[in-house]
């Protein structure tokens, strides 16, 4: 456990160090990484290739927490996201209500096996 904690502390000083160096650069940087993920998802629907997308999420994974300190808002952003997470699990559970509910008047009404349309859908 204190391992991980010196390694998280380790890539908290790097990031800093970096941010304190580029200073506002880093925004543009971020910009820029959020383009390149962009670039690596499409170019991943087209060949599969998956090394892009790795590559790309981890620019976006390391310099966002250097805006964040930058801008000061690294107490805010954990919140935030701790937020959309539960306003998606609920949109998620609504949608999923929705589609038991679909099933079972399918199945009431139709007599139909629904397990073939729910494996061809698109998620
Ligand atoms: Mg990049």
């Amino acid at each position: 456990m204190i391992e991980i904690e010196n390694m998280i502390d380790e890539r908290q000083q790097k990031l800093r160090q970096i941010a304190d160096h580029y200073q506002e650069k880093q925004l543009w940087k971020l910009a820029e990484e959020c383009g390149e993920l962009v670039q690596a998802l499409s170019k991943y629907t087209l060949t599969g290739d998956k090394r892009p997308v790795i590559e790309e999420i981890a620019d976006v994974k390391n310099v966002a927490p250097q805006v964040e300190y930058l801008l000061g808002i690294e107490d805010d952003v954990e919140p935030m996201m701790e937020y959309k997470l539960d306003r998606t699990i609920k949109e998620v559970e609504e949608q999923q209500k929705k589609m038991d509910y679909r099933e079972r008047m399918m199945r009431t009404f139709l007599g139909g096996n629904c397990d073939r349309q729910r494996s061809n859908r698109k998620l």
